[in-house]
């Protein structure tokens, strides 16, 4: 079958693995000429592994991963610790490491498994024609450049902005926002500031400050901030900014502050986007942030992505009926799971964030009683109900 692809993300360029081991003849259009990710770094849980595994990408994505051993959550104001744990219950429970790794090199260890001769930078979709009434229609992507190229299915992985959703919602959705700024980078591991093989998360204020480490002897960090939506983003300000918000705050948040780099520092205003289980249209389908739009608040979306792209594969390959047949029988099976993990990380917003701050100054009450299992319980039952277990 030949297929097309919008969007050279994590969503895209899994699929298009995926796709060409199973003999498709697969095309990547994406609309930047180099892409720069939001985020610095993310985190692969169990599941997400899984599906890069499944992929025969076990050896790289070990190598771009950190060794988060143990996690912690830490007073943000008195550096007392509030509960520390061992991550290994998890792992034997999940059957595989979760590994934290530089976008960037997530990306380029994708686009290089993909085939870099089949992913057509600088070239964005702008329209999209196909013959609803037909059987066996074909589908026509318009790109950017005057271009055009027709398939037998079209998958649009075109993130949180896409034109694929619009196309085939027939309007544009809007994007909630969720209340909060996210100020992310990498700087080198500093055991002054949190030990080398932990998930450290200093908390307070309804506000988090989290480092995890990454391959190669860093640390992703991210600062989060509870904040109106609109305020102005000075690159020449994160600094100030960050010292004010987090003002009598422990010494090793004052050592981040000082050490992040402002020039490759990403800040965010986080959304989401209100579920919706319209998928398809003809021979178009979407997967991962164009599909469902979420929060990072429980580190899920880009392993949905995953998890799609290895399910959209399977249910192609497995179903032989038809295409339609093939995607209905995905959308079946990915929506309600990944919709549910969309609330799941809106709710884990609002505590963490401060929403309702009685609720969050429950939560740190709680934080102070854990003993690990209940926190590894909710990380589990995101990770389960993945295509691979
Ligand atoms: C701060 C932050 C932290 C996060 N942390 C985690 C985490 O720890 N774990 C986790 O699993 N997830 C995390 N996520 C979520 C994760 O980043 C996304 O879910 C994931 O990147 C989605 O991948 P995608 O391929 O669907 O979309 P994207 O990565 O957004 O890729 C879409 C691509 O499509 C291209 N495109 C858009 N429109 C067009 C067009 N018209 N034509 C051609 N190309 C187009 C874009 O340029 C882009 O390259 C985090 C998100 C944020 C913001």
């Amino acid at each position: 079958m030949k297929i097309i692809i919008i969007g050279a993300g994590i969503g895209g360029l899994s699929a298009g693995i995926g796709l060409k081991k199973q003999g498709h003849q697969v095309t990547v259009y994406e609309r930047v000429e180099k892409i720069l990710p939001v985020g610095a770094a993310i985190s692969v849980w169990s599941n997400g592994v899984k599906c890069l595994n499944y992929l025969g990408l076990n050896e790289e994505v070990k190598a771009l991963g950190g060794d988060m051993a143990n996690l912690a959550y830490i007073d943000g104001f008195t550096n007392s610790v509030m509960t520390q744990f061992s991550l290994q219950p998890l792992v034997e429970e999940a059957g595989q490491k979760p590994y934290p790794v530089s976008r960037a090199e997530l990306q380029a260890m994708l686009m290089e498994a993909f085939g870099k001769e089949d992913v057509k930078l600088g070239i964005g979709l702008v329209n999209i024609e196909q013959n609803l009434s037909e059987k066996d229609s074909k589908v026509t992507a318009y790109f950017s450049d005057g271009s055009s190229d027709t398939a037998d299915l079209l998958i649009g992985a075109d993130g949180t902005h896409s034109f694929t959703r619009e196309y085939i919602l027939g309007k544009k959705l809007e994007r909630r926002y969720a209340g909060y700024v996210n100020w992310n980078g990498l700087v080198e591991i500093d055991e002054s500031i949190a030990p080398a093989d932990q998930w450290t998360t200093f908390v307070g204020e309804g506000k988090r400050v989290s480092l995890m480490p990454i391959a190669g002897g860093r640390f992703y960090f991210f600062f989060d901030v509870p904040l109106p939506v609109g305020l102005p983003n000075e690159r020449d300000n994160y600094k100030t900014l960050l010292k004010q918000y987090f003002t009598g705050w422990c010494e090793p948040v004052q050592k981040l502050i000082d050490k992040i780099d402002p020039a490759k520092t990403n800040r965010v205003e986080i959304h989401d986007i209100e579920p919706f289980d319209t998928w398809v249209k003809g021979r178009v389908v979407l997967l991962g942030d164009s599909a469902h739009g979420t929060t990072p608040d429980i580190g899920q979306g880009g392993c949905q992505a995953l998890e799609d792209s290895i399910y959209l594969t399977r249910s192609l390959a497995i179903n032989t009926n038809s295409i339609d047949d093939a995607l209905k029988r995905y959308v079946e099976v990915r929506a309600p799971r990944a919709n549910h993990l969309v609330m799941v990380a809106r709710k884990r917003c609002g505590v963490t964030h401060g929403e309702d701050p009685a609720a969050t100054q429950a939560w740190y009450d709680e934080l102070r009683q854990e003993d690990g299992k209940r926190i590894l319980q909710g990380i589990l039952n995101n990770i389960q109900g993945n295509p691979l277990d």
